[in-house]
């Protein structure tokens, strides 16, 4: 398939067949090249376009390309969402598109105790998919820290802006590392969601379908 041609390994590859996945789409052909070579992503795309895999499979790629024993309380991709169905759908999805490679992911949200989830999260994960209220309280109670991380995705930004998510973005912005791959999504790119990503994304590559 397509899929071979754009050099994803082959544990990633065999995923996708077992998912029945034959060719990519749209948002996939025009970001996973890009984000292989580890370029941030401005992503203008709705759900139901593929976005989870467009940023699922080349993270998922470079992760396993360059294995790194995980550090406690800590994770090497961040994934933020907006609300905890999403959070716990991403982390389904990218379980599966990891079937076949050592990577652990892990996915928290409010709602639910979070001694558990701190628990969960104190020997180290690769992938973290949370949601940014829930994701500060770990880090107050000194459960998690972002100082490994090497992939952020902010996910559906223009749903983060709506339920008031901003302060608790900027704060985490500001925890993140520099020196990071940084990938961006808004089913909408108004004014001030464009300013919100000016603070992640440094130089990315456009991709609107
Ligand atoms: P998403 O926009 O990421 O929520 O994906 C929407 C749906 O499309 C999900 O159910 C995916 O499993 C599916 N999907 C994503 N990429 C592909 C693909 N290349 N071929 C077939 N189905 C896909």
């Amino acid at each position: 398939s397509y899929f071979t041609e754009l050099g994803l390994a082959e544990p990633i590859l065999r995923a996708l067949g077992a998912k029945g996945y034959a060719d990519p789409t749209p948002i996939q052909r025009q970001s996973i090249p890009a984000l292989l070579e580890g370029r941030d992503l401005l992503g203008i795309a709705q759900t139901g376009t593929g976005k989870t895999a467009a940023f699922s499979l080349p993270s998922l790629h470079r992760l396993a390309a360059d294995p790194k024993p995980v550090k406690p309380a800590s994770c090497r991709m961040l994934v933020l969402s907006p609300t905890r169905e999403l959070a716990a759908q991403i982390a389904e999805n990218m379980k599966g598109y990891a079937k076949f490679l050592k990577i652990q992911i892990e996915c928290v949200f409010g709602g639910v105790p979070v001694g558990k989830q701190a628990r969960r999260l104190s020997t180290g994960v690769d992938v973290l998919v949370a949601t940014p209220g829930r994701l500060l309280d770990l880090i107050d109670q000194r459960a998690l820290t972002l100082r490994n991380v090497e992939i952020f995705v902010l996910d559906e930004a223009d749903q983060m802006m709506d339920l008031g998510f901003i302060k608790p973005l900027t704060r985490v912005a500001a925890l993140l590392p520099s020196d990071r791959q940084s990938l961006f999504f808004s089913a909408t790119m108004p004014q001030a969601i464009a300013d919100l990503g000016r603070r992640f994304i440094n130089d990315p590559v456009r991709v609107e379908v």
